[in-house]
């Protein structure tokens, strides 16, 4: 079966994206990285699971929480490469090696994402965003930088850079992110915060007196394709009204975790399966290079809610790693 990579503008580098990787000495090397990375993250997560527990029970030290948080985005990125470059021809190894190293810049990015300084959103969400593009490139078995997809801060757009003698550059729409900015920007109940949406890198609603709903409960907050929406703290009635400063902080950062989860889930995962698709029903270039379409952003929610009730869904991997980095 030919895999047809429709984010992939030019002929000659589009037959790259099917070539088996050269067995060089590299291989060797990422034969290590995969078994230190997978015997590292086995011997530490039966410790850790304690430590990604709910607040009120034993923990372990924070050093094992942000050593299992490291890990599981190394495991996630490197399973998400092996298979993916397995499944179009190449090699499960360099993928899985140089996937793990991507999910090591992803966890980089998240700790800088909660940082108290201002522009940590941002600097963050960029961060994370060269490691999933590393993910992204070693799925498809080419060099780990050969193409950088950098998100625009608050905006709605997707910078990919093709770092070789084309250096081209393509400015994406990032479509579902657009459609709720859209729905932000129009619906009365919310305010855009300019500077907080700047200093976070992402779009940042504040409701006007009252919460935010998520799954039809007050929530002190939320993020929905890439954009952030957060309760009053002066309204009366949500879980909010009596909520001090720092647990908004808190809840902030814990929603900007979301969102470089979900820059990562659009574009190692959602944008090439809908990209996929798209070619199947309507062949062509011009949706893959000016749309990044995020068709599978309600699968993560729905799984949550699938899985879990709304007391336990805190219990989801996405809200655990969120809530502790974020505390
Ligand atoms: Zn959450």
């Amino acid at each position: 079966m030919v895999v047809v990579d429709p984010a992939c503008s030019r002929t000659d580098s589009c037959e790259q994206w099917f070539q088996p990787v050269r067995k060089t000495a590299a291989a060797g090397a990422a034969r290590w990285i995969t078994v230190v990375a997978l015997l590292s993250t086995v011997a530490v997560s039966s410790r850790a699971q304690a430590d990604l527990t709910p607040p009120g029970q034993p923990r372990t030290p924070r050093w094992v929480g942000h050593f299992t948080v490291f890990a599981a985005n190394g495991l996630v990125g490197g399973l998400t490469a092996g298979i993916v470059q397995e499944l179009r021809g190449g090699s499960f190894q360099d993928g899985f090696s140089r996937g793990f190293l991507g999910g090591a810049l992803i966890y980089l990015g998240k700790r800088v994402t909660v940082g108290k300084w201002a522009g940590a959103g941002f600097a963050g969400r960029e961060v994370a965003a060269i490691g999933t593009s590393v993910v992204r490139n070693a799925s498809a078995a080419e060099p780990s930088l050969a193409r950088i997809d950098l998100p625009l801060g608050p905006l709605p757009a997707r910078l990919g850079i093709t770092v070789d003698d084309s250096r081209d550059l393509r400015l994406r729409l990032d479509i579902v992110s657009a459609a709720w900015l859209l729905y932000g920007l129009l619906e009365p109940r919310f305010e855009l915060d300019v500077g907080e949406a700047l200093s976070s890198g992402v779009p940042v609603f504040r409701a006007v007196g009252g919460s935010v709903l998520e799954r039809g409960q007050p929530a002190l907050g939320v993020a929905v394709a890439r954009n952030i929406f957060l309760s009053d703290p002066t309204a009366s009635g949500g879980p909010v009204g009596t909520t001090p400063d720092p647990a908004l902080r808190q809840t902030l950062h814990h929603e900007r975790v979301h969102v470089l989860q979900q820059d990562f889930f659009l574009a190692a995962w959602s944008e090439p399966l809908t990209n996929a698709v798209f070619q199947r029903v309507a062949p062509g270039r011009w949706v893959p290079a000016h749309l990044a379409v995020d068709g599978l952003w309600w699968v993560m929610p729905s799984l949550r809610r699938w899985i879990y009730s709304p007391q336990d869904a805190y219990r989801f991997p996405t809200e655990l790693e969120a809530d502790f980095l974020a505390r």
